[in-house]
């Protein structure tokens, strides 16, 4: 590339400021959909869970995790998604805005792009967006913290939007009653609602739906077969070859309590 000499405009880069991530720092960055209360019901999700609309956010995902570098785990639950990159990424010199408006564009993009795989005659009528924040943890437990925080919102939200659309769906209450009705319940109550008025035992709900999905990163064995030419035989040869093969894989498990930190101790290792 020829280098050009400075123009008398080029002092304008000095306005722009530094945003350089603290080092040894997990870098988080959480993205939510922009008003998708009201792009739920213009797309007609089925209450509570969709799972088509699930799914198409955990494919975007998934595109993220592939296309950017060092990101080592993704938490997602409705319409957001946390991306936690490693501590010691040097990616874009851990300039924070390139961080955060890579991961967005790229999910918004794959949300357009993918969205017909999973909702076929369904239009998709507007453009939809995404709001991105970035956040540092400085230890371990900081962001083990974090992601629970998050399973923990999980839970909350799904309980409650369990309980409130069966008596919307199944009982007839107006959104209003089923909200007078919930207020000021424990989850012990709750639970006892679902049980003893819709014979639903929470504990059997989909664990997708109460736990989210944990994308990691995961060593998988693919057997292919490969036609080779030997240089002894005029005929090519059909052999199976193993590959493996890093993938992302989605997981619907608790990542509150330590035994998912100590199956995969990898994902915090660097
Ligand atoms: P904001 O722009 O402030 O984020 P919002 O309307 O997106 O506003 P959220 O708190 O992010 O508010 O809530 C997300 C909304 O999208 C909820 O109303 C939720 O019911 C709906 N939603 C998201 N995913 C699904 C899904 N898979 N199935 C059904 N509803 C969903
Ligand atoms: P980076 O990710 O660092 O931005 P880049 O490849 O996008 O890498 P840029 O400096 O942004 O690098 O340059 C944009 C490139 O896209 C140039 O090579 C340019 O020739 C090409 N490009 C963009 N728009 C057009 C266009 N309308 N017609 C032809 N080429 C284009
Ligand atoms: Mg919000
Ligand atoms: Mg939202
Ligand atoms: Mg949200
Ligand atoms: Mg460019």
């Amino acid at each position: 590339r020829v280098s050009m000499a400075k123009s008398k405009f080029e002092y304008v880069r000095d306005f722009e400021t530094d945003d350089t991530c603290l080092p040894n720092c997990w870098i988080v960055v959480r993205l939510d959909g922009r008003n998708f209360h009201r792009f739920a019901e213009q797309h007609e999700f089925k209450k509570p869970n969709d799972d088509r609309a699930l799914h198409l956010m955990t494919r975007c995902a998934q595109t993220v995790m592939q296309e950017l570098e060092d990101i080592a785990i993704a938490y997602g639950q409705s319409d957001e998604y946390s991306f936690v990159f490693k501590k010691k990424s040097k990616w874009f010199k851990r300039r924070a805005s390139k961080f955060m408006t890579h991961v967005v564009s790229q999910f918004a993009s794959s949300y357009v792009f993918y969205w017909k795989d999973y909702f076929k005659d369904q239009q998709l009528l507007y453009p939809p967006g995404f709001d991105g924040r970035i956040v540092l943890y400085p230890s371990n437990q900081n962001l083990k913290d974090y992601l629970s925080w998050r399973q923990a919102d999980c839970h909350i939200n799904n309980l409650y939007n369990t309980v409130f659309w069966m008596l919307v769906q199944r009982s007839g209450l107006t959104p209003v009653q089923a909200q007078d009705r919930l207020q000021g319940t424990l989850a012990g109550d709750k639970n006892e609602i679902l049980f003893s008025e819709f014979n639903i035992n929470y504990n059997n709900e989909p664990l997708m739906y109460r736990k989210g999905t944990v994308l990691i990163w995961q060593k998988v064995n693919e057997v292919m077969t490969k036609k080779i030419k030997l240089p002894k035989e005029s005929e090519e040869k059909e052999v199976e070859v193993t590959r493996t093969r890093t993938k992302v894989v989605p997981l619907h498990c608790d990542i509150i309590g330590e035994q998912f930190w100590e199956e995969y101790p990898e994902i915090l290792a660097e």
